[in-house]
């Protein structure tokens, strides 16, 4: 199950309306269009501090600024700054707040405009938030999935891929379930009855040594670890990976299962609808591909290492140029 998450330190320094202000001092107005409909579009970033090299890595940001944008696009929200612009905002975020810790970002840009009616206007707005994060999900030995009655919303009503806040109000329904029927997260099937994704992550099945998962036209998320824990598989492991609709019922007979995504990691799956998925414990290529994916984004894999943005060493960088 997901930790019970602590009020954050208002104190801390966030970037909001184009300043760094305190946290405290963040606030939107009641009657602002986002809250009432939705229209906003987040990002969700992790920094890891790795110890021996005293230096705190942003995983992918500029993938997930590219991604906000390009998302930003499809509500029609303006965000100035250029991905490299807001990868050295965030930098700078966890350098102004001292951060050597694991740490989350939360990047959000809205419609803000203070008034009643769905109508969309130019008004938008934008902040990003840095805390420091664990784990998302507590349990290490292994997650016990459900597949809930709520449906993954549908490309052409709401775009999951979008990373829409109006959109999320489908998962946390989904969530809701899942924690009422004694499940750590829950699974969406799509309206045709595939399998889609997690609540809040993506999903791989093992099966035959292939690594299967839901293609990007069966309503998901288009996750960034999914991307890289596909590459990681391929180039690493030598899997063959493949992108295909997966039934439920494949769930109960495959090998492996574990999710993806920026805050979920890399969670393996141990059972599903009360039923053990294959033994029943971590599986020895989920296993490997954590390990994998923790190496590449601590930094510990040189090969990999255009997918970090050092928010230390790019200071030092500042500092000399
Ligand atoms: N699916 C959903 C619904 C999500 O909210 C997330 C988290 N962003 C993911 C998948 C995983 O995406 P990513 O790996 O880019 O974090």
């Amino acid at each position: 199950m997901a930790r019970a998450s602590t009020m954050p330190d208002p104190n801390i320094i966030v970037w909001f309306q184009n300043r760094f202000v305190r946290l405290a001092e963040a606030n939107v107005n009641i009657l602002t269009h986002a809250l009432h409909y939705g229209t906003g579009v987040f990002e969700g970033i992790r920094g890891y501090y790795e110890d021996k090299q005293r230096e705190l890595f942003l995983v992918r940001a500029l993938d997930h600024y590219e991604r906000w944008k390009q998302n930003c696009g499809i509500l029609r929200i303006h965000v100035p700054a250029s991905p490299s612009e807001l990868c050295d905002i965030t930098a700078d975020l966890c350098r102004k707040n001292g951060f050597h810790s694991d740490v989350y970002a939360r990047p959000i840009a809205y419609k803000s405009s203070e008034r009643i009616g769905v109508h969309a206007d130019d008004n938008d707005a934008h902040a990003i938030i840095v805390l420091p994060f664990g784990h998302y999900f507590s349990e290490k030995r292994g997650l016990k999935a459900g597949v809930v009655s709520w449906r993954r919303v549908e490309d052409n009503a709401i775009p999951g891929r979008a990373k829409i806040c109006g959109a999320y109000v489908n998962s946390v329904l989904a969530t809701d379930e899942a924690h009422r029927n004694g499940h750590d997260e829950a699974i969406f099937l799509t309206e045709s009855g595939h399998v889609a994704e997690g609540a809040t992550c993506n999903l791989f099945m093992v099966r035959n040594h292939k690594l299967i998962t839901p293609p990007v036209t069966d309503n998901i998320l288009e996750g960034i670890t999914r991307a890289t824990v596909m590459e990681l598989a391929g180039k690493e492991l030598h899997l063959e990976v493949v992108e295909r609709s997966i039934d439920r019922s494949e769930l109960y007979g495959c090998d492996e299962v574990f999710f993806t995504g920026t805050a979920a990691e890399v969670a393996p799956i141990v059972e599903i609808d009360h039923r053990p998925v294959g033994k029943g414990e971590i599986g020895p290529i989920t296993d490997k591909i954590d390990r994998l994916y923790a190496d590449a984004t601590h930094g510990r894999m040189p090969g990999y290492k255009e997918w970090l943005w050092p928010v230390y060493g790019s200071a030092i960088i500042e500092k000399t140029a």
